[in-house]
């Protein structure tokens, strides 16, 4: 499979695992299965508690918020990502996460904000910034490992204060560089725990291993720790795009957020192609703040593409 191809599919994997989760979250285990029992039946992308059928929630919105900055501004500015967040967070976004929204809207400039937040608080370890990182890992992966950790603690620490978010990012982001290069993300885990800060190795080193399962969460799967290791489970547990995102979206919970990281690492280790043509056609990611603009499918691949040639 061409790098490109998985590029592409690491952008729309995530945003299509965040449109199918939106309408369950905060939902049990097993709503997704009980109301879809049957794989590759169609209808799943129902629409639902405020969702329009394929309509991208903030992960995906935050996703090309950060695509269209990196193309636009040639590499990584991070005043201008904070200042892209601000206006969207000011234009009324449908969703938006309790932490993103203060830190976006405290006042503070774009490097003290998330610090700030997290001294006040001591609680910033959300997955909000792993929920919107596909299009940075995209963009990064070429520039080799460090360069593309670094940028995604960078990138995540504009709205999250706890350094255990920027580690969660920046796993990922190793994650999909691997496998953009034809690696199996399944079994990248080991090596990249030891690129993960020794501060917060250990936790990485429990929710991603082999045999944890996301019953085993010591939190709710709104922080980054089981948020991250669900959607490796998903993927290690399941033989395909769809079954992986069934499985995703059936735990329950932050359904969205787990289901766009699943399908980030799903859709760039099994390919457009495995990505039912159902779940992409009707996708459509609304930029809040952003004089009314929509993108559709087509929109959002031609994003992915430039990402992926771009460094
Ligand atoms: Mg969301």
């Amino acid at each position: 499979m061409k790098r490109m191809e998985r590029a592409v599919a690491t952008v729309v994997g995530s945003a299509v695992g965040d449109a199918l989760g939106a309408p369950f979250e905060f939902g049990p285990e097993g709503a997704f299965s009980a109301r879809f029992p049957e794989p590759g039946h169609g209808g799943e992308m129902c629409g639902g508690g405020g969702w329009e059928p394929g309509e991208a929630t903030d992960d995906t919105q935050m996703a090309v918020l950060v695509a269209e900055s990196l193309h636009q501004r040639g590499g990584l500015d991070l005043p201008d990502i904070f200042a892209r967040f601000q206006r969207w967070a000011a234009g009324g976004p449908k969703d938006i996460g309790l932490q993103t929204e203060d830190v976006l809207t405290n006042g503070m400039p774009w490097d003290l904000a998330a610090a700030t937040h997290f001294q006040i608080n001591q609680q910033a370890a959300g997955n909000g910034s792993l929920m919107r990182a596909s299009t940075s890992a995209v963009y990064f992966a070429s520039a080799g490992q460090s360069a593309t950790m670094d940028a995604a603690r960078r990138i995540a620490a504009l709205t999250h204060g706890d350094a255990a978010a920027w580690e969660g990012t920046a796993v990922f982001h190793e994650l999909i560089r691997r496998t953009l290069a034809g690696a199996d993300p399944r079994t990248a885990v080991p090596d990249i725990l030891e690129l993960v800060h020794p501060d917060h190795r250990q936790r990485y080193a429990t929710v991603l291993a082999d045999d944890w399962h996301p019953d085993q969460a010591t939190e709710f799967n709104g922080a980054v720790w089981p948020c991250l290791g669900t959607a490796v489970w998903a993927l290690r547990s399941t033989t395909g795009f769809e079954e992986a995102i069934r499985a995703a979206v059936d735990v329950g919970g932050d359904t969205d957020t787990v289901a766009a990281v699943t399908g980030g690492l799903a859709g760039a280790w099994y390919g457009l192609d495995a990505i039912p043509a159902r779940w992409t056609e009707p996708l459509h990611v609304p930029l809040p703040g952003f004089d009314g603009r929509v993108l559709a499918l087509g929109d959002l691949i031609e994003l992915a593409q430039r990402l992926g040639t771009s460094v």
